[in-house]
């Protein structure tokens, strides 16, 4: 894939294919596709099919036709991770050159004594395949802005410790493949759930030491349940309802901070998302957490 010359706001919503499109899902690509309406900008949709035993068959698929029914399309091709081994392969390849990569044998239970933080390989670790790892200096750290949730940085070496590119057992780490993706696609806002905001620090270091540009960020709020606690994963996993959108449109852009009035005449998809984008105030999004309705099926009663 070639590089795509830059736009002044093109995001994206990027789901792995584990299963149904859930609330929190329904959050993060309405959320992107407002900010990117709302600038003028373009929304583009990535398909993270990077770890097969995890993907349920048929689930990207269906993931594709749900955001088809709420109305969120992407304005491009759709991009496959598993189609980019090559491009992985390329970014692995300069980091190893540059020797900020090193194939690393520790096993996981070399490295717990340290809690899974990977400073040095322990002497006389053996595992037959390596990991792939990037170089992670003392005191090498990152700090952004996230425009919903605020300053926020951390101090990698101390926190995550050398990271992982490419396990052992073959797959990409999520980690390489998304910084990877987002300079190919030219995603200049990563809009995605606050569950991600302690992965984007890696990210920052990964965009440097391959000498790609850092995109703007913002991490909508989390979604839990009616007592504040993190939705159980039954709870989290709920599929929305595609065949009747408006609900759990609603109920999204209530978690967004926007006043339900503004979009409550529309009867159509294509109305409730032309009224959307008129009205939607990116100031109003809480950093979070929201409460999940109770049932993102129907969303009007809970
Ligand atoms: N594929 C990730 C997920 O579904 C999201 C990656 C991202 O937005 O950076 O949690």
């Amino acid at each position: 894939m070639t590089d795509v010359p830059p736009a002044s706001h093109r995001g994206r919503f990027a789901p792995s294919p584990t299963g149904p499109l859930h609330f929190g899902s329904l959050l993060a690509a309405l959320g992107s596709w407002l900010l990117a309406r709302h600038a003028g900008g373009e929304w583009l949709v990535r398909v993270e099919d990077l770890d097969p035993p995890r993907e349920v068959a048929g689930a990207a698929a269906g993931q594709l036709r749900t955001l088809a029914g709420f109305g969120l399309v992407s304005d491009g091709p759709v991009l496959w991770q598993s189609g980019r081994g090559p491009a992985y392969q390329a970014a692995l390849d300069r980091l190893l050159a540059s020797g900020q990569a090193f194939a690393c044998r520790c096993s996981r239970s070399a490295l717990a004594a340290d809690g899974g933080v990977h400073r040095a390989c322990v002497p006389g670790a053996q595992r037959p395949d390596p990991a792939i790892r990037l170089r992670v200096p003392d005191g090498a750290r990152a700090d952004f802005d996230d425009a919903i949730q605020g300053p926020f940085g951390q101090d990698v070496a101390a926190a995550v410790g050398d990271f992982v590119l490419r396990r052992a057992d073959g797959p990409w780490a999520y980690q390489l493949a998304v910084v990877v993706d987002d300079a190919a696609q030219g995603i200049t806002d990563v809009v995605r759930g606050a569950d991600l905001l302690d992965s984007t620090p890696r990210q920052i270091l990964l965009q440097r030491a391959l000498g790609l540009p850092t995109p703007r960020y913002a991490h909508l709020p989390l979604v839990v349940d009616a007592a504040g606690r993190k939705l159980s994963k039954s709870l989290a996993a709920l599929p929305v309802d595609a065949a009747d959108p408006l609900p759990a449109l609603r109920a999204a852009w209530a978690a967004l901070g926007q006043p339900p009035a503004a979009v409550a005449g529309a009867g159509t998809v294509e109305a409730w998302l032309r009224g959307a984008t008129t009205a939607f105030e990116p100031s109003r999004i809480p950093a979070g957490p929201v409460a999940a309705p109770h049932n993102t099926r129907d969303a009007n009663r809970a």
